[in-house]
């Protein structure tokens, strides 16, 4: 059923309780909350937005960014019914096995699952996500042919899933699943030990009460940021927030740095957009974190796929003298080469930096909540990953005689500063790894099962649970881990004294 909370009153929550309340009704939680209805138990999704995004509701996720600079904290998710798939572009691809894997030399890696432990939900979260076919098969001049790197195929939702329009009529008519929008969580209430939930405090923005909701057990799904605003609020019974007795909620803070860091000239004709990654040899032998390198099409090919002498001429090569001397006896011949014009994006991993965080503002929202402080940072190694990586992909495509790139002045110069917002994309609107997944409590917030430390009945969703961020964008895995998570909640409340009502 769909209900509005301007409609309800405290007592119509105080009067019922479900097997599971899940807050946030975007892909993380419309996932879990129909895998776990799917077996046969009464699930509360708590929506804090309408049915369609709204200014009422996005100025809750106003906040302050104090780090590098990012996106507007208001404008880079949407908080209504959905979340931020209401704008999202639809790119899909699983993490790499490699991701899950502990590294030596970038501490804290490794996920205590491996990629097995997602593999099983992948059809489902195919059929979710609406996912097109798989890429097509035909070998590009890049793919499969540049030494050290290998191809990686991306797949698009299409036309791209907005979980609000496409579940919105499923979850109305719901007889297991209870979606209340305009119901905004504020903080989770413990019990008198400090080890399970017992309730959640509630509130709807334009009446005064405030309701609680009780349940067997509690899922945050409200975005990579506003889970961990969300522990560090709940501080009815933890001074630190819930979960924080070891000062890890909001700590990694990760994105996906997105960079054009210059453009290739292809001896091939070449179709819309391909993908390397680094194959492990490299990544470890250079030190550079996960990334992948996109070629994305600049100009039509003339009727035949090839561009004139004059494009190839203008490229820089950015390789050994040998093969200029190459290219430029090809010039000299006068021979047209079959080539293409493309750009070079890289997007890369980040190094998992406690000091990249979120942390709680001074300054509150309409409900007296404290709002977020963004601190997001660039690493070291973050940087060496952007400019290294651009590089050895230039020099790969010189050595293999694939084509010849002209990296931005930037890249090369390790002085200069990064582009910024106004010039470049910066980032992938994807916010991971601020309640990451690990197996001592000392390094994360939640075990592999996704459960908070030290809870027995609370958990949380998306990709704050990342334990790394890998260069794939999020939301395929998020949606896995979603239905591996409904599928363990089911298997514990199929046993009422493993989770009873607390
Ligand atoms: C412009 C853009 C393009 C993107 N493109 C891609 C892409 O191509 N591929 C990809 O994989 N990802 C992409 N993403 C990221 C993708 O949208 C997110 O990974 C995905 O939406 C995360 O799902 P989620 O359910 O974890 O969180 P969200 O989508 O953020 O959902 C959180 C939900 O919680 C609700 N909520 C928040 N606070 C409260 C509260 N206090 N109480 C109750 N409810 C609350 C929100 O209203 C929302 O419904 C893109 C994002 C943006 C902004």
């Amino acid at each position: 059923m769909l209900y509005d909370a301007r409609n309800l009153t405290p007592d119509w929550f105080a009067e019922r309780s479900w097997d599971l309340a899940i807050c946030g009704a975007g892909p993380a939680g419309i996932s879990l909350a129909r895998r776990v209805a799917g077996q046969g138990f009464r699930v509360l999704l708590l929506e804090g937005g309408g049915t369609a995004p709204h200014f009422e509701s996005q100025v809750f996720y106003e906040g302050e960014s104090v780090g590098r600079e990012y996106f507007g904290l208001d404008e880079t998710r949407l908080r209504a019914l959905g979340g931020s798939s209401n704008h999202w572009n639809g790119w899909c691809r699983p993490l790499d096995a490699r991701d899950f894997r502990p590294r030596p030399d970038h501490p804290l890696s490794g996920w205590p699952i491996d990629r097995d432990a997602l593999d099983p939900y992948a059809a489902e979260t195919e059929r979710i996500l609406d996912l097109g076919p798989e890429p097509d098969p035909v070998p590009s001049p890049v793919e499969g042919r540049l030494e050290g790197f290998h191809p990686v195929a991306f797949r698009w939702s299409t036309p791209v899933t907005r979980f609000n329009a496409k579940y919105v009529e499923e979850l109305r008519a719901s007889q297991e699943i209870d979606l209340v929008i305009r119901a905004s969580a504020l903080e989770a209430l413990p019990n008198e030990r400090g080890d399970a939930v017992r309730r959640i405090r509630l509130a709807h923005p334009e009446d005064e009460w405030r309701a609680e909701a009780r349940a067997r057990a509690f899922v945050l799904c409200l975005g990579g940021l506003e889970n961990p605003r969300f522990l560090l609020n709940s501080r009815g019974a933890h001074q630190e927030g819930l979960g924080n007795d070891r000062d890890q909620v909001g700590r990694y803070f990760n994105e996906h740095p997105h960079f054009h860091v210059g453009e290739a000239v292809l001896r091939r004709p070449f179709a819309h957009m391909r993908f390397v990654s680094p194959d492990d040899d490299l990544l470890l032998g250079e030190g550079v974190l996960n990334f992948a390198m996109r070629f994305i099409s600049l100009l039509p090919a003339r009727h035949d796929g090839s561009v004139g002498r004059s494009r190839l001429a203008r490229a820089v090569c950015n390789s050994e003298a040998e093969w200029s001397m190459r290219l430029a006896e090809a010039l000299r011949g006068g021979r047209e080469l079959d080539c293409r014009d493309v750009r070079l994006q890289i997007v890369t991993e980040q190094e998992l930096n406690p000091d990249s965080r979120v942390t709680l503002a001074e300054n509150r929202d309409p409900f007296g909540q404290r709002r977020l402080r963004l601190d997001w940072r660039l690493a070291d190694r973050d940087l060496h990953t952007i400019r290294r990586g651009a590089r050895l992909v230039a020099e790969a495509l010189a050595h293999s005689d694939l084509g010849r790139a002209r990296l931005d002045p930037w890249v090369l110069d390790e002085g200069a500063p990064l582009p910024g917002l106004d010039e470049d994309e910066v980032a992938g609107h994807h916010q991971m790894c601020t309640t990451r997944m690990s197996a001592n409590p000392a390094e994360g917030v939640v075990d592999a099962d996704c459960r908070v430390h030290g809870f027995e009945n609370l958990y949380l969703g998306g990709s704050s649970v990342f334990a790394t961020g890998g260069h794939a964008n999020p939301t395929y895995t998020i949606v896995q881990l979603a239905l591996r998570l409904g599928d363990h909640l089911a298997d514990r409340l199929s046993d009422p004294a493993r989770l009873p009502l607390p």
